[in-house]
């Protein structure tokens, strides 16, 4: 190994790569239920969006362009985030990498080493080695099918300030069909909770990417909607809804947060050539046909899952997610969800492990252990027929564990 002095940052990362784990890749008998890669049938045609992108708007798209972003892509963003409930201009726009990008930008420019963040438990587990690249201690707050316990947090930040300890810098959130419970939060919830941020002075993060994949029931205000202070910094993405491969995202935030995040946006602008196609695309009639289909596909294939699952797994606590990608399952405590997922994997069923989803899991992060009877499926990749078998396949499996 190269005797390189490491930032102490970068002390933890492993020389691994990792393995093959893209659905394609894989042999045509293994069922991804990892993954939250988009139904492959569900990628839109973009090829006309791409050739006048080139040929009308050559000099636009291969020209350096705005850090900020396009502005008539900003435009259609706050138009979008109005008719969600907010009051926002084009100068309350960041135009972002997807999500992610999004986040690093926002640690970027809140934390520093030390400094401790909120997040649910269990919570989105990409975004834990974001978050911990940062050096940040972890808080972890329960959460159940209304979302995260605002109670619970506002008693913590009570007990941190008895103790003399530093209140947190963030909260980092999933309100719409969280990843990995698919649980929605309510609406006195996100009330609750947009009010203790804004009184106690934390920005608090909602990372949206599942948002407009709802099938059924009310679309609830965003945080950002019942924002009156700015301590909310909304990250949204066309991942989940058009295609993660265009990596196109936003920040939406007081325009004083998206001056500031601009500056620490060293990619020299997310690329013209996929914004121009991204907005040709969403301002084209074809637009909300294409979000239409993507709810009726994804519905159709959460239906088969929780149909599967209840018929396979008796003992299984199940929450039906009213939207979005994943389905949560709450094992018997005895079961292990890591020897779970091991065994299912050697019979062709990907799938992840609950414990992953816990920041306090794994090396270096404090001393809180993650349960770990519990596993993520994803329904998005895998059409019904394969979820059918799939399902069935890891009951066998789950069945033969239980047994032993
Ligand atoms: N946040 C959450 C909660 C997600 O589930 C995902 C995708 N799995 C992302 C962010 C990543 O989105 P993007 O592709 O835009 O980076």
């Amino acid at each position: 190994m190269i005797d390189l002095r490491l930032a102490r940052r970068a002390a933890g990362l492993s020389t691994a790569f990792p393995a093959p784990h893209f659905p394609s890749e894989l042999g045509e008998d293994v069922v991804a239920f990892d993954s939250g890669f988009a139904a492959p049938q569900l990628l839109p045609d973009l090829v006309p969006y791409a050739i006048a992108a080139l040929t009308e708007h050559r000099e636009e798209t291969l020209q350096y362009s705005a850090t900020q972003g396009q502005p008539e892509l900003r435009g259609w963003l706050a138009e979008l985030m109005n008719r969600d409930g907010c009051t926002l201009g084009p100068e309350n726009l960041l135009v972002v990498n997807g999500a992610k990008h999004g986040l690093e930008l926002i640690c970027r420019l809140l934390l520093d080493e030390g400094d401790a963040i909120v997040v649910t438990a269990p919570t989105y587990f990409t975004a834990i080695p974001i978050f911990r690249s940062f050096g940040v201690e972890f808080i972890e707050v329960g959460q159940d099918i209304d979302g995260i316990l605002v109670d619970e947090l506002e008693a913590m930040l009570r007990t941190r300030a008895a103790e003399g300890a530093a209140l947190p810098k963030l909260i980092y959130n999933v309100a719409d069909f969280h990843n990995p419970t698919g649980a929605t939060m309510s609406t006195d919830r996100r009330r609750a909770l947009v009010a203790l941020a804004s009184r106690e002075g934390i920005a608090l993060v909602e990372d949206t990417p599942y948002r407009r994949v709802r099938f059924e029931g009310e679309t609830l205000p965003s945080l950002k909607a019942l924002d009156t202070s700015g301590h909310v910094i909304h990250v949204g993405t066309f991942s989940k809804l058009v295609a993660p491969g265009l990596r196109i995202g936003w920040v939406a935030a007081d325009a004083t947060i998206i001056a500031r995040l601009m500056q620490l946006k060293s990619d020299g602008g997310s690329s013209p050539l996929m914004q121009r196609i991204l907005y040709d695309f969403g301002r084209s009639p074809e637009f909300e046909q294409h979000v239409d289909r993507v709810r009726i596909v994804y519905r159709e294939r959460r239906d088969t899952m929780v149909a599967a699952i209840r018929a396979a797994f008796s003992d299984a606590v199940l929450h039906v997610p009213e939207g979005g990608y994943y389905v949560w399952l709450t094992l018997p405590a005895h079961i292990d969800g890591d020897a779970l997922a091991a065994n299912a994997a050697d019979a062709g069923i990907n799938l992840i492990a609950g414990s992953k989803f816990f920041s306090a899991g794994g090396a270096g992060s404090g001393n809180r252990v993650a349960p770990k009877n519990h596993i993520r499926l994803s329904y998005s990749y895998a059409t019904p027929e394969q979820i059918d078998a799939g399902v069935a396949r890891l009951a066998r499996v789950y069945r033969a564990m239980a047994a032993r």
